[in-house]
């Protein structure tokens, strides 16, 4: 919202300045000068006396202070009556004086003030205005003339609505006020250090108004040097700093480098059917679980440089270990809990067309048994957020350091029947779906290896066998 506050002494030119001003921008002027004269009003057609405290708050409540829009005029209403003439009565200057002392009045009043400022851009004239009503306005100005040039002014515009007044008394009047205004104890008339002064002595309205508005100018061009040199900042820090990480990433980027060397050649493993691995795409791969340095083989041997495996968050509490992990691609997972953190990773990882290895057992398998431990939800529910083929993969059985370990790659498949589904309706049947892959690839290792002594050349023509024979029997059964 814009506020703009604009504060001084009576007669220094504020309200005509402020409507002039607002019209230019197009937004609401409120005259809160108006708002305390309109309860002056109100205490005095009540016949009570306006600097009787106890009088004036009893009467608050009935007061219902509003305003109409008519032509260029926003016209104020006191309990529906519109009192814009009324108000600016002489005698009801000074009553507004006198119960703008009362604190219940003030705060009754700045309420509405900070509600019509909270809700529209608006210029707002008073006595507190910068001080009190919104300290925190953006443009603040502190409007004033010398007493005489200010009585003077009210003098003429008294004079021409045909009040019958004079100069001597008025001048009196502006000093009574001015004293009043400036020295009652709640919220005074006072110059903030953050307003802009402006002495209209001897200033026409319009180089008034053009002041104000080249300040209001000012101030945004230099909130937006300010926003912009911020900015700069923060992206010459950002890029410092990303210098920095990515000086220090290149050691542990060459222990990565280092590690998956050294274990391509501790942990041999014949790899069957690596072709099935989708290159340079999204995929969740899934593998039964035996060793901790399981991973190891699948990263460095097929899946690559891109590809990233989620591990346990305990690797992050060494901080050495932690660096070197991210580099090999590890994505740290709280266990036990639904980490956000990490979800967004992998379904980020996965649009980003890397492949994404989890061990949907979640955790070794102890026993070293062929059969699985019970799956996770997390694999099915992944799949189905990016839309990725799953590649299953089996090791044949606990996979050893310097042993002859045997891992086999299945047919990528999508669980896209699942797709566009409720999850938590899908997440099980899904789940249960990639069990079944999963199965069917263990039966497939277990041939290769136990039926075909594990060479993929007896393996392929034990297939063909079966296949034809499989054909045969249906070329049999329907011939009978
Ligand atoms: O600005 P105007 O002369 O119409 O205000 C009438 C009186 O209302 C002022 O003399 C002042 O005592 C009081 N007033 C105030 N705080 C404001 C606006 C006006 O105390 N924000």
């Amino acid at each position: 919202m814009i506020n703009i506050a604009i504060d001084g002494p009576s007669g220094a030119g504020k309200s005509t300045i402020a409507k002039m001003v607002a019209k230019t921008l197009g937004i609401t002027y409120l005259d809160t000068g108006a708002m305390y004269r309109a309860v002056a009003l109100h205490v005095v057609n009540c016949g009570k006396n306006p600097s009787e405290e106890e009088d004036v708050k009893s009467l608050l409540s009935e007061i219902n202070i509003s305003y109409i829009k008519e032509s260029d005029e926003n016209k104020i209403c006191l309990n529906g009556i519109d009192v814009s003439q009324d108000i600016r009565r002489h005698e009801i200057s000074k009553y507004a004086s006198e119960v703008s002392k009362i604190p219940a009045v003030r705060i009754f009043l700045v309420d509405m003030q900070r509600k019509i400022a909270d809700t529209s851009d608006v210029v707002l004239d008073g006595r507190d205005i910068t001080s009190y009503v919104l300290p925190n306005a953006k443009y603040k100005f502190y409007l004033t003339a010398n007493d005489t040039e200010r009585a003077k002014r009210r003098f003429e515009e008294l004079k021409a609505k045909g009040q019958d007044v004079s100069y001597e008394q008025i001048l009196a009047d502006v000093k009574d006020r001015d004293f009043n205004d400036m020295n009652r104890d709640f919220a005074p008339l006072k110059k903030t250090e953050d307003s802009y002064e402006i002495d209209s002595t001897e200033m026409s309205l319009q180089q008034v108004v053009d002041t104000i508005l080249s300040k209001i100018k000012e101030i945004d061009e230099n909130d937006n040097a300010r926003v912009n040199e911020k900015k700069l900042n923060n992206q010459v820090a950002k890029q410092a700093k990303d210098k920095k990480k990515q000086r220090g990433r290149w050691f542990y980027k060459g222990i990565a480098n280092f590690v998956r060397k050294v274990l391509k050649v501790l942990w041999i493993t014949k790899i069957y059917f690596k072709e099935n691995f989708p290159k340079n795409s999204k995929a969740l791969v899934i593998c039964n679980h035996y060793s901790a340095l399981d991973p190891c083989v699948i990263m460095s041997r097929i899946m690559g440089k891109d590809g990233k495996v989620l591990m346990k968050n305990e690797i992050t509490a060494n901080s050495f270990v932690d660096k070197v992990s991210k580099e090999l691609g590890c994505i740290p997972v709280k266990r036990g809990e639904a980490d956000v953190g990490a979800v967004k990773n992998i379904i980020g990882a996965l649009n980003n067309n890397q492949p994404v290895l989890i061990f949907p057992e979640g955790t070794r398998n102890r026993q070293n048994s062929k059969e699985f431990l019970p799956f996770k939800q997390g694999v099915a529910t992944f799949a189905i957020k990016a839309k990725a083929p799953i590649v299953p993969m089996i090791y044949y059985k606990k996979t050893v350091i310097f042993g002859r370990n045997k891992l086999m790659v299945g047919t990528p498949f999508y669980l896209d029947e699942f797709y566009d589904k409720k999850m938590s309706e899908v997440k099980e049947s899904a789940t249960q779906f990639i069990i079944d892959k999963m199965k069917e690839l263990r039966e497939e290792m277990d041939i290769l290896v136990e039926k075909c002594g594990g060479s993929k050349k007896r393996y392929l023509k034990y297939k063909e066998n079966q296949s034809k024979e499989s054909s045969a029997n249906v070329g049999d059964s329907s011939e009978e």
